[in-house]
């Protein structure tokens, strides 16, 4: 059985930007990978940490777009049943 000897805190904290921020109390600027979450420096057009991460950034998007037009689909569906249904029972 392996026993860590690293603090407790370290399970509490991932970033170890914000850990070192403990340690040392400075406070560097960063940001985190909207994906993966790795600290990132701070930048203004940069909000991902690598081309991989941008790629699943990408895929990701275009899965939630595929999900909205199903959504809206299913809305208009459901409203022209309940506007038909009297209807279609004559
Ligand atoms: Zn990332």
């Amino acid at each position: 059985m392996i026993i860590s000897k690293q603090p407790t805190i370290n399970y509490f904290i991932p970033c170890p930007i914000v850990r070192s921020i403990i340690m040392t109390e400075k406070i560097p600027q960063h940001m985190h990978c909207q994906i993966c979450g790795k600290a990132i420096t701070a930048s203004d057009t940069e909000t991902m940490c690598s081309d991989e991460c941008k790629q699943r950034y990408q895929k990701l998007t275009k899965r939630r777009k595929v999900w909205v037009y199903i959504m809206y689909a299913l809305i208009f569906v459901m409203i022209a049943v309940l506007f038909l249904a009297p209807y279609l029972g004559k």
